[in-house]
């Protein structure tokens, strides 16, 4: 039996895997992905973790895996289903068929993106509609596009689509943003940038491919002229698997401090999806360390 399980390779997971790993504690990081990084892998810069200004998101998810594999923490590839409570720990149920037991699971398992839910957002992803504006904006060079969400993300999505594309639309359903003003300063100095604001998405048409956005305001409905549409609106936490298994928050967040521990004894949650004002990179790799540290705490009472 192993004294912990950890599930997801994003910054939390990875984190936890070298403390676990100093800690000389028998883990495994189980990831579904394929590759380790978790949201981070698909942002382009990432300026605000210490002593990395700068640098890739993808880039720095491969320093955190560099510096996992010198620490020497186990990964495996695999999609958790399952976690059930046995009489001394969890039985960890994997896609594949595989099982590993364990004194204790760590869910690191962060968060996804949330939809529009509007017709043509399902139709047209893939042609027209994307969630990764660093994955997609080159095939929308010279062209007109629309961002949605007033988070960090939509603006700094909108500032890297400005610099490839004809016009960006940034459509946000408020006047105040949650973004960092600084972000929406320099959004605002784009001159191929129109803020289109108190305006809720609508429909996306187009025969084939994109080619409007439909936005509601106070004055009614008005079209953008739009082959691409990126929707920018926010995560939803990976806790399907938690669900009934631990107390969740009304949003489906892990209700859990800052020392990870959820309302069942043995189970820790860290990162994105645990209840917490700031998800970043720095929180979440923070909790993978704090949750380690409780997890010994914890092996040490049994
Ligand atoms: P995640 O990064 O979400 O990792 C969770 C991992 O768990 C994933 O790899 C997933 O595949 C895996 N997983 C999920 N379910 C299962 C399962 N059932 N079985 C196995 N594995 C599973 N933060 C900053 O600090 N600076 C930035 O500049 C910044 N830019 C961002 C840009 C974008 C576009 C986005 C979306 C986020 C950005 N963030 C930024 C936020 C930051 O990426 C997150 O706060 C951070 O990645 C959270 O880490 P995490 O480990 O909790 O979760
Ligand atoms: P977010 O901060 O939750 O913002 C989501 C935005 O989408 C909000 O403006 C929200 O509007 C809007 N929205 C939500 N549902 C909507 C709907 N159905 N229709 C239209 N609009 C909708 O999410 P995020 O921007 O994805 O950021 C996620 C986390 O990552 C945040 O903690 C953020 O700080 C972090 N992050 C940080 C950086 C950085 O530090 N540089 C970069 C990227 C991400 P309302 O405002 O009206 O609710």
């Amino acid at each position: 039996m192993l004294d912990t399980v950890i599930i997801g390779a994003g910054p939390a997971g990875m984190t936890a895997g070298i403390y676990a790993a100093r800690a000389e504690l028998s883990h495994i990081v189980l990831e579904s992905g394929l590759m380790s990084g978790g949201q981070i892998v698909n942002t382009s810069e990432v300026d605000n973790y210490p002593g990395l200004k700068g640098t890739g998101g993808f880039d720095l998810a491969m320093k955190f895996r560099e510096h996992c594999d010198l620490c020497g923490v186990s990964f495996r590839d695999g999609k958790v289903t399952e976690v059930k409570k046995q009489e001394n720990g969890f039985l960890v149920l994997l896609e594949s068929g595989e099982s590993y037991s364990a004194k204790t699971v760590l869910f690191a398992t962060g968060a996804k993106h949330r939809t529009l839910s509007i017709p043509g957002e399902e139709e047209f992803a893939g042609s027209g509609v994307s969630y990764c504006a660093t994955c997609d904006g080159a095939f929308f060079r010279g062209k007109e596009v629309a961002v949605v969400g007033g988070g960090d993300v939509a603006i700094e999505d909108a500032l890297f689509l400005a610099r490839i594309c004809k016009r960006v639309y940034l459509v946000h359903r408020r006047e105040e943003f949650r973004a960092a003003k600084t972000l929406v300063n320099r959004l605002r100095a784009c001159e191929n940038v129109t803020f289109v604001l108190n305006a809720t998405p609508v429909r996306i048409t187009g025969t084939g491919r994109v080619e409007s956005l439909c936005v509601k305001t106070a004055e009614g409905e008005r079209e953008l002229p739009v082959s691409g549409v990126f929707v920018a609106i926010g995560m939803l936490p990976n806790t399907e698997l938690l669900t009934g298994l631990v107390p969740l928050d009304e949003a489906g967040y892990v209700l859990a401090g800052e020392d990870c521990r959820t309302g069942v004894p043995g189970i820790f949650a860290a990162g994105d999806l645990r209840t917490k004002h700031l998800r970043q990179v720095v929180t979440a790799a923070a909790d993978g360390a704090a949750a380690i540290y409780e997890i010994e705490a914890f092996l040490n009472q049994q």
